[in-house]
């Protein structure tokens, strides 16, 4: 790995940002230390512009001298929270670094990926002395952790990226696409009624049931790449709670479904509504709905963040030529990636699913260490997510 002006490697410069970014805790909606520590990194890392956009997403880019596309490494700010320190071994925000391993909340999802960017963006400007074509981007995003790809729209919306690469932990591997994900709000609707006296009302509680034992009968849509289109009761919650001596007049609970390439909101709704409208027929009381869950969150800006929670699959052919071409030139630079798709779902929902934009998915790091007690990342898949990052990048913007 080569040295910056000032003597350093680029794997410590990654290093270094990668503990920073650990030191500051926060969750989604709280990134504001976050975003100042990334935004410091880049500036001092030679970054032409910066740009902090009204949720707080932290874009910075280096223009090459060229014309070209713009190619846009996003990974996001915000972590899930650390609910008992006292269970850790390490410090959760001490950027400890034992045995070849930096600790810490995030250090593997996803603040190890961020820093490997924003050091493989300036590797790639000191290399190429910015002589290449068109443009590259890194972006620090918010609130993905429970609203996947939401705030990543204004990104797309401000900068119009020709390629995107998602950092989100891959083991060094290129991930083509990843299911998506929906939540339904199942809502029923009785009668109240002393519970001495329940025929005189209409019970909410039990409509649910008859519902949801129709939605356990539903059998999943299948891909033959991402699975199967699952659907799973979260939550359920019935008014007045608690009841004490009162027919529930409602009931509402909420479905996780996750997602296959191509469907939409009308798709995913409707074996619901069909359950309902058959319900309805046989129940002479039977009353209920079934939409989108909308949410709701605030920024660290203060700006509020609103959308419906749906979020797309995508998925790209392994033989597409950008999967092909990134295949080669992470391979060039001594890597050996195994081509497939997230179990889980990434800002990729917004940027291939609802933008259709060419993105992959690269990042350092094991998936299954998100959200563990004693995250770590090792600091060699720092090193090498900084040469992938490079290599991708290079590759993207100086051919021809
Ligand atoms: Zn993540």
């Amino acid at each position: 790995m080569p040295m910056d002006a000032a003597g350093i490697h680029y794997t410590e410069r990654a290093v270094a940002l990668c503990r920073d970014l650990v030191a500051c805790p926060g969750v989604s909606g709280d990134e504001g230390a976050t975003a100042r520590v990334l935004a410091d990194a880049m500036r001092r890392m030679g970054f032409d512009s910066l740009h902090v956009d009204r949720y707080g997403n932290v874009i910075g880019r280096i223009h090459g001298t060229g014309a070209g596309p713009c190619v846009l490494l996003d990974g996001h700010m915000d972590t899930v929270p650390v609910p008992d320190p006292a269970v850790w071994n390490r410090q959760p925000f001490g950027g400890e670094i034992v045995d070849g391993k930096l600790y810490g909340r995030g250090a593997s999802d996803m603040k190890g990926a961020l820093a490997c960017m924003v050091s493989a963006a300036a590797l790639f400007a000191a290399e190429t002395e910015r002589k290449f074509n068109g443009s590259l981007c890194v972006a620090g995003t918010v609130h993905e952790e429970c609203f996947e790809g939401i705030a990543c729209r204004e990104i797309s919306a401000a900068i119009r990226p020709d390629y995107v690469i998602i950092g989100e932990a891959s083991e060094l591997n290129l991930k083509t696409g990843q299911r998506g994900r929906a939540e339904i709000v199942l809502q029923t609707f009785g009668k109240p009624a002393h519970s001495a006296n329940p025929d005189a009302g209409a019970n909410a509680v039990i409509m649910m049931i008859h519902l949801l034992e129709r939605v356990e009968a539903f059998a999943p849509p299948t891909h033959p790449v991402l699975g199967q289109g699952i659907t799973v009761v979260t939550d359920i919650v019935s008014s007045p709670y608690p009841g004490s001596s009162v027919v529930p007049a409602r009931c509402r609970a909420t479905c996780d479904r996750r997602l296959l390439v191509g469907e939409i909101q009308e798709d995913v709704l409707r074996p619901f509504q069909t359950a309902i409208a058959e319900l309805s027929g046989q129940f002479a009381d039977f009353h209920a709905t079934a939409s989108i869950a909308r949410g709701e969150a605030q920024c660290y800006t203060g700006q509020s963040i609103e959308a419906e929670r749906f979020y797309p699959a995508w998925l790209f052919d392994e033989n597409e030529p950008f999967v092909q071409a990134a295949l080669a030139w992470l391979r060039a630079a001594g890597l050996d990636p195994a081509v497939s798709h997230y179990s889980f779902c990434t800002n990729g929902s917004h940027y291939a699913g609802e933008a259709g934009i060419p993105t992959l998915g690269f990042g350092p790091s094991l998936e299954r260490l998100a959200h563990t007690v004693d995250e770590y990342i090792e600091i060699d898949q720092i090193s090498r997510g900084v040469a992938g990052y490079a290599a991708i990048v290079g590759g993207l913007l100086c051919q021809r």
